[in-house]
């Protein structure tokens, strides 16, 4: 690791040192599913619709049994609620066939209804494993940051594997979301509270097109 890299980390753990998976969840499977409805949804809102979904069913098998109109119901509010109850019921079946909750990156990617971040998401957070999940705001940052230089999230993850100790991985993924969160927002990021200004190559681009 480079120790500009270095220095772009412990600038963001200066600004974002708690952060860390915002879902509520008690079980990695749990997580699993906070993670699918939280697809273009805010972790507020999915954790208002786990906390009550979470008491009627919380395991495969539960889910599996479930009516779709039913969890459809349960759902809807977090958006994409037929796409994402399709996801739950299928990963649900998935984990029963395989006779129980997966706990390896290749193995969780394997399940239906699950992409590779929410693999990488849940094998971070929920096992303690060394992964970048990368969202929008992974996405964007790391890009205007210029520790990667990606046209998609795949190759965005493996630069930010190449350029930073794997050790950082998991806690860099949580770094980067609250920064595109709280400060790196889409369409204004707040540069004046950026303690990362100096190395931005974003902030250096249109600061000097400013001039
Ligand atoms: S300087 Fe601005 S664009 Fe660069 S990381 Fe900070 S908020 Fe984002």
């Amino acid at each position: 690791m480079t120790k500009e890299n270095g220095e772009i980390y412990d600038l963001l753990d200066g600004m974002h040192g708690n952060a860390d998976c915002e879902l509520d969840f008690g079980t990695p499977f749990e997580l699993l599913v906070a993670v699918v409805l939280s697809a273009q949804c805010t972790d507020k809102r999915v954790n208002a619709v786990t906390e009550k979904l979470f008491k009627i069913a919380n395991t495969p098998e539960q889910f599996v049994a479930m009516p779709t109109e039913e969890l459809e119901k349960h759902i809807f509010s977090c958006g994409f609620y037929r796409n994402k109850a399709r996801a739950i019921k299928e990963l649900s079946a998935s984990i029963i066939e395989t006779g129980g909750m997966p706990q390896t990156r290749e193995e969780l990617m394997k399940l239906r209804g699950v992409g590779r971040k929410t693999a990488n998401v849940v094998y971070a957070v929920a096992y303690g494993g060394n992964a970048i999940a990368v969202d929008t705001h992974v996405f964007r940052v790391a890009n205007r940051l210029g520790i990667a230089d990606a046209k998609t999230p795949e190759q965005v993850e493996e630069q930010l594997m190449s350029a930073f100790d794997d050790k950082l991985w998991s806690h860099l993924h949580h770094l980067l979301i609250f920064h595109g969160r709280y400060v790196c927002h889409s369409r204004t990021p707040d540069c004046g509270a950026c303690a990362l200004r100096g190395k931005c190559k974003y902030y250096k681009q249109n600061t000097r097109s400013a001039l």
